[in-house]
């Protein structure tokens, strides 16, 4: 679609707003169906693109391994050529979506010796050999996560993305988009789960009063209420930056650092605020927090963004 990262950061604002996993089943197929439309042979556009627009087709993304997650070049699954057959073999981790009918796996393989020597392989998550197990996790209850085993699976060679060994590089263009996607989805959350906060306060009773009379409340709402605004303009002034053509790595780290933070916070005097209320599936907040803690790790955890922001300081 013909929109900038300010459009995108508000879609997936918008999105979050409601559930940051429902924002996650369309980002994590995005980035690939990107990297199929930047990359792909004709056949392939055919292929994956034509249905995922239909909405009929879906994408994985899988470059953890249970070794290696911060440090993905660590990754050791290979693809090596046989004849005109790729013969793929390994552990991958973490691969969300994975097990969903029609859902096509961008696979990160490692293809030759070099420390960034990986090619990206198309595979379709029926193939034979290929086998999927769905992992019970404190997040992602909707979209779900995914252990893969591949043993000795067969794909065409056209089952390769754009050119051998460039997989890294590949992985790596759409990195400032997918923390930019999870920073604007979490200030989303984090609207509404202040939102809902309030609403609470204002509504239940205690000790003759509402909740929202006590001062100690209302200021710790006001104080979240600060920090929202600046981690929203922090987004936006990312997505912004990104729209002009700058290099906006370090401010991208900074912002999904502070989104991150600052939504985990603000669910957790949520959590506070509703008492044991909180504790309940149906007032959502325990979803909100559960998610939160998620942020802090998914695409770069916070120690990782800080190495990021630390790097663009010269440090
Ligand atoms: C629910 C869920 C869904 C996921 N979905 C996907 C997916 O679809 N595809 C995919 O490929 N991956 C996915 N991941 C994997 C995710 O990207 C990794 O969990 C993440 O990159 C961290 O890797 P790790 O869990 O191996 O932790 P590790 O890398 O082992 O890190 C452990 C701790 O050490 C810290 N640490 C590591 N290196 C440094 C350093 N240099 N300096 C300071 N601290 C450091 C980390 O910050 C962390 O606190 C998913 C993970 C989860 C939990």
């Amino acid at each position: 679609m013909d929109s900038d990262p300010v459009m995108f950061a508000l879609f997936c604002e918008a999105i979050g707003k409601d559930s940051l996993d429902t924002a996650a089943c369309i980002m994590t197929s995005m980035f690939t169906a990107t990297n199929v439309s930047r990359h792909g042979t004709a056949e392939q556009r055919e292929r994956y693109l034509e249905p995922f627009l239909r909405g009929e087709a879906k994408f994985s993304i899988s470059i953890s391994e249970p070794q290696s997650g911060s440090d993905a070049a660590g990754a050791s699954s290979t693809a090596r050529l046989d004849g005109d057959e790729w013969v793929i073999n390994g552990n991958k981790v973490w691969c969300s979506g994975a097990h969903l009918p029609d859902t096509c796996i961008a696979m990160m393989l490692r293809t030759g010796e070099g420390r960034y020597d990986f090619s990206v392989l198309l595979v379709p998550n029926d193939t034979p050999g290929l086998e999927i197990q769905k992992m019970d996790t404190l997040v992602r209850r909707s979209l779900g996560t995914n252990s893969l085993f591949m043993y000795d699976v067969r794909l065409p060679k056209s089952a390769l993305l754009g050119e051998i060994n460039k997989g890294w590089q590949y992985i790596g263009e759409h990195l400032d988009f997918e923390r930019l996607s999870i920073a604007s989805s979490q200030v989303g959350n984090a609207q509404t789960a202040l939102d809902d906060t309030a609403r609470y306060l204002s509504e239940r009773t205690a000790f003759g009063k509402k909740l929202a009379e006590f001062q100690v409340l209302k200021h710790r709402m006001a104080e979240d209420r600060a920090r929202l605004s600046a981690a929203y303009y922090l987004v936006y002034a990312a997505a912004s930056a990104m729209a002009r053509g700058e290099k906006a790595s370090a401010l991208v780290a900074q912002a999904k650092l502070i989104s991150s933070q600052t939504l985990f916070d603000i669910a957790f005097n949520g959590m506070q605020a509703l008492g044991g209320y909180a504790q309940l599936p149906e007032y959502d907040m325990e979803r909100y927090f559960r998610e939160a803690k998620h942020g802090m790790i998914a695409r770069g955890t916070n120690e990782i963004l800080r190495s990021i922001i630390a790097k663009s300081m010269g440090l």
